[in-house]
């Protein structure tokens, strides 16, 4: 399924070793630490975390667009082949209109609430690609159904509150691919939608990304949202990478116990739509003062042993996977269940499988066991 979306060839983003940190009274605080992730053209990466693990200032790093006080304290990060630590603030705003965008987590902040949908749309093609007025409302209307919006002559002529949620981030998504970027990249874009929208939306992404080759670094908390689209999941736990894997390997048997964490918390729609239930992540994400010694996930890991005081490097279990968990040998042969004590208690003789083989039904819309032969 999501394969198909992968070319070969060079990476379109290359981040490599990447250190973010913010000017604070005690000095810097580093909100993303020594994180490599690759993406090549048409492949959608998820990078998921609990709130505060760093998410959102990876990807403002990769835009250019750090709030102030914040900055790339170390490694690089390359775009089409060109190091853009040495781009200019105008030669950044030009990839922004053309090569990358962003679409941000809260929609009715990023429209102008007092232009109307068509106008802002239409403004934003006659700057970014200097088309005259007749040939932006044309291409506007044209955006409008490419996102699928039905009613779009409707649509064009409200302004933003007069939508619905919905309806604006696919305003959102439509203009972010209005200059056709190599790389998009999705702040939570569906976070405060309900599960149906967010579900459509979701479909929508995919298609479209398909249909433009595009890049797209996917952020989110929801593991179940990036099993929707991506072929490939980064975690990140406290601004550190602690697992990298294509989806489905991920989905089959995580190998770093915080990943295993996130599966347990995804709301198993499939189960019973009255009875939702979450199997919360015990403990908290350490702050910023109070980064531990050793592995990161180490004051909350249901498995951690004495070895896990010393900082893990970046396992590779196989060529296409990595974990920073000093047991994934353990885990993956069964020695260890990195699964939470709640979730464990619940089905202590069956491991996820029969939990996913649940979920699995919307998140893939394919049987679990048919995933499970496939690889
Ligand atoms: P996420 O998007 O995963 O929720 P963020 O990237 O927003 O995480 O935040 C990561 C860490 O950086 C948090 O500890 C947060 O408090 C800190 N942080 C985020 N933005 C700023 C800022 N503008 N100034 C100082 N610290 C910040
Ligand atoms: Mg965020």
């Amino acid at each position: 399924m999501a394969e198909r979306y992968l070319d070969a060839g060079p990476a379109i983003l290359e981040i490599d070793r990447l250190t973010v940190g913010y000017r604070t009274q005690a000095g810097w605080h580093r909100a993303v630490r020594d994180v490599s992730i690759q993406l090549r053209p048409g492949e959608t990466c998820g990078l998921v975390g609990e709130s505060g693990s760093g998410k959102t200032t990876l990807a403002l790093a990769v835009m250019g667009y750090l709030p102030r006080g914040g900055a790339v304290l170390g490694g690089t990060i390359r775009f089409d082949g060109r190091d853009l630590g040495r781009f200019t603030r105008k030669e950044m705003r030009r990839l922004w209109g053309s090569e990358m965008a962003m679409v941000p987590q809260d929609p009715l902040s990023s429209l102008n609430p007092s232009l109307r949908i068509g106008e802002q749309i239409a403004e934003g093609l006659r700057h970014h690609l200097a088309l005259g007025r007749a040939a932006a409302e044309q291409r506007t209307l044209e955006l409008l159904d490419m996102v699928r919006i039905a009613d779009r002559r409707r649509v064009a002529a409200s302004y933003p509150h007069q939508i619905s949620g919905g309806m604006q981030q696919r305003v959102l998504i439509a203009m972010a691919l209005s200059t056709e970027p190599k790389l998009l990249v999705l702040d939570e874009p569906t976070t405060s939608l309900d599960a149906t929208t967010q579900a459509t939306i979701l479909d929508l992404v995919r298609d479209l990304m398909e249909e433009q080759r595009a890049a797209v670094l996917y952020v989110t908390h929801n593991l179940g949202v990036v099993a929707r689209i991506c072929r490939r999941v980064a975690v990140l736990y406290a601004g550190e990478l602690v697992e990298e894997a294509p989806t489905r390997a991920i989905y089959r048997q995580p190998l770093f116990p915080y990943t295993q964490g996130l599966w347990d918390s995804v709301p198993r729609l499939g189960e019973s739509k009255t009875r939702v239930r979450l199997r919360p992540i015990e403990g908290r994400i350490p702050s910023a003062g109070e980064l531990p010694s050793g592995c990161i996930f180490r004051a909350r890991c249901p498995i951690a042993i004495d070895v896990c005081a010393t900082h893990p490097a970046l396992y590779a279990p196989s060529p296409e996977r990595s974990t920073r968990c000093h047991r994934w040998e353990d885990i993956r042969s069964g020695r260890a269940d990195p699964r939470q004590p709640a979730a464990a208690q619940e089905s202590p003789a069956a491991p996820a499988g029969e939990a996913r083989e649940a979920v699995s039904q919307w998140l893939f819309e394919v049987p679990y066991g048919a995933l499970s032969q496939e690889q």
